[in-house]
């Protein structure tokens, strides 16, 4: 698990991050979504001992990072997609790693594979691609096989194929009961990656919500009504307990009743409809709805 307790930075004048309380569950994968310059990295390297709280707590397994006995077997986390020494193999960095940690070497190829990087790995990484660094900090972050799994905007610059290949080793992380962790700027990446979303906006906690609440929330929508007889109708879909706004003369936003029952309502009533159009607000409304003031702010 990952807790955060009124963690708080700040840069000079600047906070980053403000007061974040939130757990990240095991068996599940957590989006960590916000706008750009939200505070994600920051929390992210916080919670790994990269940065220093200015006030507050960030805990894994219950204890700050830099008292866990073995960090790379609690958490790995990959922050930076190219933090490689250019001239080393992908392979030469894991033995590394594995022999300052007391990780067995068999574990290398295990990640190796995993990865999809068994073949590349003894190329030096000065040469390698975006999606191969990116594969190949994955496989680092996985060497101790830790519990928690934390990856900031792990889909940005790599081609279709390995964004389809993260969500699913995301997915399988999880299922394995681990803590997974994953940032992005994206709704729309993390409504087909994540199950659980925490939503922040200039430092602070928009929501912390199952990706499924939210989908039910906002599919509450609003109906688009034009009506000859628009004084009568709204009178009717009132009485049947609808909240109705005037858009201009003869157009009305009807919310609290569906398409089907305004059209129900106006034929008893004999009333003339020239259009009637449902409106189901999308989890890209939602997100940009929540985070448009910390957007605004930016
Ligand atoms: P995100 O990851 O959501 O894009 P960041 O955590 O990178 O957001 O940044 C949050 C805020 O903190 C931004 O306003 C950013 O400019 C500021 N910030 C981040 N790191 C530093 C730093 N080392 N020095 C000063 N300001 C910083």
């Amino acid at each position: 698990m990952i807790e955060l307790d009124a963690l708080t930075k700040r840069y000079g004048g600047t906070v980053a991050v403000d007061g974040l309380t939130f757990t990240v569950k095991p068996g599940r994968v957590t989006g960590f979504l916000g706008p750009n310059g939200a505070g994600k990295s920051t929390t992210m390297r916080m919670i790994v001992g990269l940065d220093r709280p200015t006030s507050g707590s960030a805990a894994v397994d219950g204890k700050p990072y830099a008292a866990l006995d073995a960090p790379l077997r609690a958490v790995g986390a990959v922050l930076d997609a190219a933090p490689l020494h250019k001239g080393r193999s992908g392979h030469a960095h894991l033995e590394f790693l594995a022999a300052t940690h007391g990780i067995p070497r068999s574990r290398i190829t295990e990640v190796l594979e995993l990865v999809g990087m068994a073949g590349a790995a003894k190329r030096r990484a000065g040469g390698y691609s975006l999606g191969m660094s990116q594969r190949l900090g994955i496989a680092a972050a996985l060497l101790g096989d830790p519990g928690v799994v934390i990856l900031d905007e792990p889909v940005n610059g790599l081609d279709p194929d390995g964004v389809l290949w993260i969500r699913t080793l995301l997915r399988d992380l999880a299922q394995e009961g681990r803590t997974v962790l994953v940032s992005s700027h994206l709704m729309s990446e993390m409504a087909v990656t994540a199950d659980h979303l925490l939503i922040i906006g200039r430092g602070r906690l928009l929501a912390d919500t199952g990706l499924e609440d939210l989908i039910d929330r906002v599919q509450v929508g609003t109906v688009l009504v034009r009506s000859p007889d628009a004084t009568p109708l709204r009178d009717a879909l009132v009485r049947n307990g609808a909240t109705v706004t005037a858009d201009d003369p003869g157009t009305a936003t009807v919310r609290g009743l569906t398409a089907a029952e305004i059209g129900e309502i106006a034929n008893r009533e004999s009333l003339a409809l020239h259009e009637l159009t449902p409106h189901r607000a999308s989890l890209e409304e939602a997100y940009m709805n929540l985070t448009r003031e910390a957007v605004e702010y930016a």
